[in-house]
């Protein structure tokens, strides 16, 4: 196996626990895609890892021991993560969630959701799309019990990046359990499956007394789960705004799928700007706005970079909030940390008072590394105005 030194920079970082690596300190890819054996200063051994240039990082450490990555190691790995989840696989009201979340379970470039007894994999690298046989022969025996497998080959652009994998096929749509609320999914259509499942814990605070009795606007509402969640909690409207056409479709069958009347449940198919434009226009008002933007995003007359143009949305929404409103700010942009988030927010509030009530991190079943808190990449704060 090919061995390498690294930087003094590098060396710190394995040490502390970090697993991915950073580009910086390997400004060229010494080996791509292969295993490789690191090594400190002074030529000792410090970690099994491998090299593939991904969307985070260049490549990851696997482990810190000389263990030999075979079969039998990977099925220790998704049994342990698997076991790790036993109060989800016991919770009757909540039937999808995360079952193997790269860094966090111990091998990083790799997922995996589980969606009522079907799993979803999700490959974010070359090598480790590479292991697919070995890691699905390692998960198969691990988890005789899984129904039936897909994935998502989420490092290259092209037609074919969702895949049946083995076992039963899914039905092409089908519903979901979240703390007892419906949510359709689709498994093998492009690289979405209609429900995001690392918001659980926002999507259950909506629905269990945030939005009772409140006027809610989601904004980038993609299937508008969190509209689903704030009506079932009692919302009095809500109102979901997404660009894609596809999503009112999708959206509605949420709705119809928790026997919610679609007459209180507006679903508008348009820019967010533009909506917020319209809005003020019309004197419309919310006592709950959700901002859930993707990290990057571009319409027909500008681009939007979540660590620089969030104010703009904190801002607008402040036009039209209700006195006591509350915003919901979230972000998965790894790369913008809680501070930096945090600054970005003020910068939209301005002058207006406001409180900060609840942070959202990633929930359990999205397992981080605890020494790198860039692998927490979620965050969520509900605010509230006024004094
Ligand atoms: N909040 C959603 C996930 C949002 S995904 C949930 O909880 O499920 C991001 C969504 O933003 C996509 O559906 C995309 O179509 C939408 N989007 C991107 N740019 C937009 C824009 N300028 N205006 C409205 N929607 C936009």
């Amino acid at each position: 196996m090919k061995k390498l030194t690294v930087t003094q920079f590098a060396e710190k970082r394995i040490k502390a626990g970090i697993d991915v690596l950073d580009s910086r300190d390997f400004p060229q890819l010494p080996v791509e895609d292969s295993w490789v054996e690191l090594l400190d200063g002074q030529g000792s051994f410090l970690a099994m890892a491998y090299f593939s240039q991904q969307h985070k990082g260049c490549g990851w450490v696997v482990s810190r021991r000389q263990d030999e990555l075979n079969q039998a190691y990977f099925e220790r790995l998704f049994r342990k993560a698997w076991d790790r989840r036993s109060a989800f696989h016991r919770d009757k009201s909540t039937t999808a969630y995360r079952i193997f979340n790269q860094d966090g379970d111990g091998l990083g470039g790799l997922t995996i959701d589980f969606y009522d007894g079907y799993v979803v994999f999700s490959w974010y690298n070359t090598f480790i799309y590479g292991l697919k046989d070995l890691l699905l022969a390692a998960f198969q025996t691990a988890l005789p019990e899984i129904t039936g497998a897909y994935e998502k080959i989420r490092f290259r652009q092209g037609t074919s990046e969702s895949n049946y994998l083995y076992g039963k096929e899914a039905p092409a749509f089908f519903t979901i359990l979240e703390n007892g609320i419906r949510y359709q999914v689709f498994l093998n259509e492009g690289l979405m499956t209609g429900i995001f499942l690392d918001q659980h814990e926002v999507r259950r605070d909506l629905a269990q007394g945030l939005a009772i009795g409140k006027k809610v606007l989601n904004m980038f509402s993609y299937t508008a789960a969190f509209s689903v969640a704030a009506a079932v909690g009692g919302a009095k409207e809500t109102t979901s705004v997404d660009l894609a056409k596809r999503s009112r479709q999708l959206s509605e069958a949420h709705f119809l799928a928790n026997d919610l009347d679609l007459a209180d449940h507006r679903l508008v198919v348009m820019d967010v700007f533009d909506y917020f434009r319209y809005a003020k226009r019309k004197g419309l008002t919310y006592d709950v706005i959700i901002l859930d933007p993707p990290s990057f995003a571009r319409n027909k007359k500008e681009t939007f970079a979540v660590a620089k143009d969030y104010h703009k949305l904190v801002a607008a929404s402040l036009e039209i909030l209700a006195p006591q409103g509350l915003l919901v700010t979230s972000t998965n942009a790894a790369n913008l940390s809680l501070e930096k988030f945090k600054t970005e927010i003020e910068k939209g509030f301005g002058q207006v008072p406001h409180r900060y009530e609840q942070t959202y991190r990633l929930p359990k079943d999205f397992a981080i590394n605890k020494k790198d808190e860039s692998s927490n990449y979620l965050k969520v704060f509900t605010i509230r105005t006024g004094l």
